[in-house]
Formats: C-alpha cells, sequence, structure tokens
C-alpha cells in the first residue's frame, strides 16, 4: 500500500488512475498541474510519483527538473505517464530525470502492476492481480 500522487491534467485519465490505485488498496493523490504537484510533493511525501509531460504552468519536464535538483526529494521514484510519440522520446524522458516511464493509453488490465514495479517491496498490494493481467 502506497500514497501515490498523481500529476495530470486529463480529466479521464486522472480518474482511471485514481479508480485503479485505490482498487488495489493504494492512497492516491491528485494534482492537475506542475506548480501544485511540486506543493503536494513537498506537503505531503508521497511514495512515488506519477507525472504527465504536458501539464499547465510546469510541464513534466519542469518537475523532474525540480524534483532532481533537490536531495530530500530525488530519491522518491519519478514516473512519466506519456504516450511516446516521437522517436527518442523515451530517452529524453530518462535523461530528464525521471526514473521510468509508463506508455499511454493507459491499460487498465497492467496499469498498477507496472507502478507496483517501481515501489519498494514493502509498498506494494499484496492484492492479486486481475486474471487476465500480463505476468
Ligand atoms: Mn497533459
Amino acid at each position: 500500500m502506497a500514497r501515490i500522487l498523481i500529476i495530470e491534467d486529463n480529466p479521464t485519465n486522472l480518474q482511471l488512475m485514481v479508480y485503479l490505485l485505490e482498487a488495489f488498496g493504494h492512497t492516491p493523490l491528485e494534482a492537475m498541474d506542475g506548480e501544485t504537484g511540486l506543493e503536494l510533493v513537498r506537503r505531503e511525501s508521497p511514495e512515488l510519483i506519477l507525472c504527465d509531460i504536458h501539464l499547465p504552468s510546469l510541464d513534466g519536464f519542469g518537475v523532474a527538473r525540480q524534483l532532481k535538483s533537490q536531495p530530500g526529494l530525488r530519491a522518491i521514484p519519478l514516473i512519466a505517464v506519456t504516450a511516446l510519440a516521437m522517436v527518442g522520446d523515451r530517452d529524453r524522458i530518462l535523461s530528464a530525470g525521471f526514473d521510468g516511464y509508463i506508455a499511454k493509453p493507459i491499460a487498465p488490465e497492467t496499469f498498477v502492476a507496472q507502478v507496483e514495479a517501481f515501489l519498494p517491496s514493502t509498498a506494494a498490494s499484496s492484492s492479486t492481480p486481475p486474471q487476465d493481467a500480463t505476468p
């Protein structure tokens, strides 16, 4: 069970991620722009951060730059959730400081397992994954 911050400006994607994480016993925190996301990181100390790239006020690259330049915050796993439209986007995301990425569109059958792969094992869900989940 983990407290997971989601920074996502698309309400449909945000609600889907909230729903899936809650279904597996996690506690999602929500921000719809980069600046609010950074505030919540400082205030709530989540165990993992899921972050869209295209965001109002401060985009995902700006969020990564801020978080990874601060010793107290850089250890929190920061995962990009984004559509990789262009060749080279993956490298750009990882070189910007993200610890990993999950491709959109979000796949409900595998999303939580993808997220939990980035969590310390003690915080991972003990729930049985859906039977149609890809191992
Ligand atoms: Mn967006």
